[in-house]
C-alpha cells in the first residue's frame, strides 16, 4: 500500500521510519518531511495546511493511508476533510482535536465525565478572572485557552506573577485570540507523565508511559522548548498506576466522548501529574509528542500500518498491540540559540557513525547538494535502545559525541532522574 504522512518534524520522520518497516508499505511519502524522511520517503512540496493540494495528491498517487503528525491541520479539519472525500487518515476530527485546541473544551468535558484534574475556572473578561486570583491566591496556574506553543502557561508561584500573567494574556492580548479566554488553575504538585494511546473511538491501546524534559539546560533550567529529550518506558512508574491511568482518566475520556457524538480516533496524548492523590490531567494532546515518538515508535513491535488501519475502522480491539522490552532515551540536539533566534543552513557531520541500536531521528535539517545540512531549531533527535534505561541512554549519548555541526548543543542529564532512582 502507499502511504502519505503528513509533517516534517522528527516526529514525522519516527512516524515514516517506523512505518517503512511494515511488509504492507510499499511506498511512503511525506509532504514537507525533512533531510531524514527523505532516506524514506518521498518528500512532497506540499503544506501542511494545503488540505486541498494534500487530497488531491492522495488521490492521485493512490494513497491508502494519512497518518497526521501535527495538531494545527487536525485542529483545522484535514481528517474531516479526506473522510468527506473518502481518503483513509488516521488521527481525530477538527471536533475531537478541540481538547488540545481549547483548555476551556477539555476541562469541561473532565468535569463532566468526572475526570480527575486540577480544579479550575474559565474567565472571558480581566476583571472577574483578577478577583479569582486573588481570591485564591498563590501558587495558581494562570492559561490562555487557544495554542500558544506552549508559552501559554504560567505557574504562578506568587499572587504578583499571576497577576503579571493575566494582563499580559488579557489585557496586551501577547497571545491573540488565543488569550481571549483564559482558564485559571489549582497548582498541583507531583512528577509528570505522558501516557499516549491508540484509540479507536471506544478502544484504548494504551502506549509505553514517556517523560520528556521541556528545559532547555541541564538540572531543568532555562527557557521552555519543544523538548530537548525524552524516554521510555519510566521504570518507577508501576504497572499498577498505568492501568488505573487507564481505567479513570483514558477509557472515561474515549467513552464519554464517542457518547457525546465527538469519537476520539488517533493518539490521545494524556499529560499527567502524579500527586499525592493520584495521577491528575495536566492537559490533553490530539497526536503524538514529539519527541516522546522517538522513543516509544522504536519499542513497538505491532505494525503501525495495521494499528492504524483498524484504529479508523473502529477495529482496534482485535489488534494486538506488543512492546519490546527493552528502554529507549532520545537525546535532542539544537541549534545555537535555541530555543531564541538560530542560524541556519550548517553542514551535518557524522550521521553514518551513530553506532548499533541508535537510531538518528531528522527534526530541522534540509538535504542539499552540499549534504545534510541544519534548517531548524531542534536538528536531531538520536535515540538510543538497549536492555536496561542505562544501556540505551550510554548509546544515544556515544552517537551525540560522533555528531557534529557548529554550536549544537544538548543536555547531558536526559533520563539522569529515573537512573538515579534505581
Ligand atoms: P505544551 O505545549 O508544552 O504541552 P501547553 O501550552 O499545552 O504546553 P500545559 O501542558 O497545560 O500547556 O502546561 C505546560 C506545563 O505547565 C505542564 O507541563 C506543567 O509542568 C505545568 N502545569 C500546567 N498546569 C499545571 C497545574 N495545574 N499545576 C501545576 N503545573 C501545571
Amino acid at each position: 500500500m502507499n502511504v502519505l504522512v503528513i509533517g516534517g518534524g522528527g516526529r514525522e520522520h519516527a512516524i515514516v521510519w517506523k512505518l517503512a518497516q511494515s511488509p504492507k508499505v510499499k511506498k511512503i511519502f511525506c509532504a514537507p518531511g525533512n533531510g531524514g524522511t527523505a532516506q524514506l520517503a518521498e518528500n512532497v512540496p506540499i503544506p501542511v495546511d494545503d488540505f486541498a493540494a494534500l487530497a488531491q495528491f492522495a488521490k492521485d498517487e493512490g494513497v491508502d493511508l494519512t497518518v497526521v503528525g501535527p495538531e494545527d491541520p487536525l485542529l483545522g479539519g484535514i481528517v474531516d476533510f479526506f473522510t468527506e472525500r473518502s481518503l483513509p487518515i488516521f488521527g481525530p476530527t477538527a471536533h475531537a482535536a478541540k481538547i488540545e485546541g481549547s483548555k476551556c473544551f477539555a476541562k469541561h468535558l473532565m468535569k463532566r465525565y468526572g475526570i480527575p484534574t486540577a480544579r479550575y475556572e474559565s474567565f472571558l473578561d480581566y476583571e472577574s478572572a483578577l478577583a479569582y486570583v486573588r481570591e485564591q491566591g498563590a501558587p495558581i496556574v494562570v492559561k490562555a485557552d487557544g495554542l500558544a506553543a506552549g508559552k501559554g502557561v504560567v505557574v504562578a508561584e506568587t499572587l504578583e506573577a499571576a497577576e503579571a500573567a493575566l494582563y499580559r494574556i488579557m489585557k496586551e492580548g501577547v497571545f491573540g485570540q488565543a488569550g481571549a479566554r483564559v482558564v485559571i488553575e489549582e497548582c498541583m504538585r507531583g512528577e509528570e507523565l505522558s501516557l499516549l494511546s491508540f484509540v479507536d473511538g471506544e478502544t484504548v491501546k494504551p502506549m509505553v508511559t514517556s517523560q520528556d524534559h521541556k528545559r532547555v539546560f541541564d538540572g531543568d533550567q532555562g527557557p521552555n522548548t519543544g523538548g530537548m529529550g525524552t524516554y521510555a518506558p519510566v521504570p518507577h512508574m508501576s504497572a499498577e498506576l498505568v492501568e488505573q491511568i487507564v481505567e479513570t482518566i483514558v477509557k472515561p475520556m474515549a467513552r464519554g466522548m464517542a457518547r457525546d457524538g465527538i469519537p476520539f480516533r488517533g493518539v490521545l496524548y494524556t499529560g499527567l501529574m502524579i500527586t499525592d492523590e493520584g495521577p491528575k490531567v495536566v492537559e490533553f494532546n490530539a497526536r503524538f509528542g514529539d519527541p516522546e515518538t522517538q522513543v516509544i515508535l522504536p519499542l513497538l513491535e505491532t505494525d503501525l500500518v495495521d494499528i492504524c488501519t483498524a484504529a479508523i475502522q473502529g477495529e482496534l480491539a482485535s489488534v494486538d498491540v506488543r512492546w519490546k522490552q527493552e528502554s529507549a532515551v532520545c537525546v535532542v540536539m539544537a541549534a545555537p540559540g535555541y530555543p531564541g533566534d538560530y542560524p541556519k543552513g550548517e553542514p551535518i557531520s557524522g550521521l553514518e557513525k551513530a553506532g548499533e541500536s541508535v537510531t538518528v531521528f531528522h527534526a530541522g535539517t534540509k538535504q542539499t547538494e552540499k549534504g545534510i545540512v541544519t534548517s531548524g531549531g531542534r536538528v536531531l533527535g538520536v535515540t538510543g535502545t538497549g536492555r536496561t534505561l542505562e544501556e540505551a541512554r550510554d548509546r544515544a549519548y556515544a552517537a551525540v559525541d560522533r555528531i557534529r555541526f557548529e554550536g549544537a548543543h544538548y543536555r547531558r542529564d536526559i533520563a539522569d532522574r529515573a537512573l538515579r532512582r534505581s
